[in-house]
């Protein structure tokens, strides 16, 4: 996807008005009314339609007008706004190369005032097709909190707690800077994916640290749940760092040690396969090691002990609560993988499945977007009691 963000340059105050309230009604409406834009922007003399005309041409919203004059916001437009943002706090002046593209995700260097270079990953779920999911409608209405522009917000805000949380434990992880809706700045590792080391001075050496390093979260109570030489970096001095956590789990999840032993078999396999190591563990007598005779560690003896993170990860606004929604989301995204490979659909900008009926989404969408507490700039605070005003005066 393309990031121009020179386009933010000619945005004037006017055109973040508009924009903010079409983020604004997309919290209870998939497409946001021309009218009710209007309203929330309160700009004189139609000036919200001449903006808004503006920001289609920028790609910035998209114009649908299959059942009434709406728009919603395309994932450019939340860039944006979420970049707007985090330049407004001072948190980095400059936007730079995409260094990184996951299935979930685009990253991005981003370099502050003093000209320090660090990661901007803005999240994405919900890019990928439901198909699967689709068709279990039964899913779909259950979980009323589908909704891409939610789900990303969600999946960052995860991910940087997870990030301060691991890093206060002594756990090799960039170091979170700020976040804001779908997108978190963290440090810039230096280095590459393990997936595109092709030698190593001392594989045993990473390999036990990286097994290692498994084993010490399970012990705080977290699994990392896709743990693979993708989000395994290794820089030049052959020093590990983690990445990617929107989808760890607590051990005390039902499937916990199914993900804590897949984890552990990705990272047996690649070394088997590209360092061509080969693993044997001596058992002592008692038999309770805490590895089995292949060198792999066994999930029952180890999070016999858990030192939970979950208080103080609750402690960091990322709730119980979100994090079942994530993992129903999560769980649901697996199933779909396994049953689709191959045959993926991207949904363009994110938006909700067409089939789903409207009113449906209208009427979840209005009870949960609303319940849900996820970090706000003050702006955004005062923005929303505005916007709160305006709902019920509508009413
Ligand atoms: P996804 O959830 O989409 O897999 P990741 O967090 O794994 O996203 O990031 C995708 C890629 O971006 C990584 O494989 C890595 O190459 C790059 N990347 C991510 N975070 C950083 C970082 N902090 N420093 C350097 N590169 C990074
Ligand atoms: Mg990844």
């Amino acid at each position: 996807m393309k990031l121009d963000v020179n386009v933010l340059r000619y945005l004037s105050k006017e055109d973040f008005r508009v924009l903010t309230a079409v983020e604004m009604g997309m919290r209870n409406h998939q497409i946001v009314p021309a009218e009710l834009i209007d309203r929330i922007a309160g700009l004189k003399h139609g000036g919200t339609y001449k903006v808004l005309k503006n920001l289609l041409k920028h790609k910035l919203v998209h114009h649908d007008s299959s059942k009434y004059d709406g728009f919603r916001l395309t994932y450019l437009g939340y860039d944006f706004l979420a970049i707007k943002a985090l330049v407004n706090r001072g948190v980095f002046v400059s936007v730079g190369r995409q260094i990184g593209v996951g299935k979930e995700s685009d990253i991005f260097e981003v370099a502050t005032e003093d000209g320090t270079v660090l990661a901007m990953k803005l999240h994405r779920l919900g890019r990928v097709s439901f198909r699967a999911v689709k068709s279990k409608r039964d899913y779909l209405l259950h979980r009323s909190s589908y909704n891409w522009l939610y789900l990303s917000r969600l999946a960052a805000l995860k991910e940087f707690a997870f990030m301060e949380a691991l890093k206060a434990h002594g756990f090799p992880v960039p170091a979170a800077v700020d976040c804001n809706r779908h997108c978190v700045i963290m440090s810039l590792v230096q280095g590459y994916p393990l997936v595109q080391v092709k030698q190593l001075q001392n594989p045993e050496t990473v390999f036990e640290t990286i097994i290692g390093l498994v084993v010490r979260l399970a012990e705080k109570g977290l699994i990392h749940c896709d743990f693979n030489e993708f989000n395994i970096m290794i820089e030049d001095d052959e020093k590990v760092t983690l990445i990617d956590f929107p989808q760890m789990v607590s051990v005390s999840h039902r499937n916990a040690q199914m993900y804590f032993d897949r984890d552990v078999e990705c990272i047996f396999k690649f070394f088997r396969k590209r360092f061509n190591l080969s693993f044997h563990v001596d058992q002592d007598e008692s038999g309770e090691s805490e590895f089995d005779e292949s060198g792999r560690p066994r999930f029952f003896a180890i999070v016999k002990s858990t030192d939970s993170l979950d208080k103080e990860l609750a402690a960091s606004g990322f709730t119980t609560k979100d994090q079942d929604v994530i993992e129903e989301f999560i769980e649901g995204g697996i199933e779909q993988d396994s049953e689709n490979s191959g045959d993926e659909e991207i949904v363009a900008e994110g938006c909700l499945p067409a089939e789903i009926d409207d009113t449906v989404v209208y009427n979840l969408n209005s009870l949960h977007l609303h319940g849900c507490a996820v970090r706000h700039d003050v702006n955004d605070e005062m923005q929303e009691k505005q916007y709160s005003n305006e709902v019920s005066h509508s009413n």
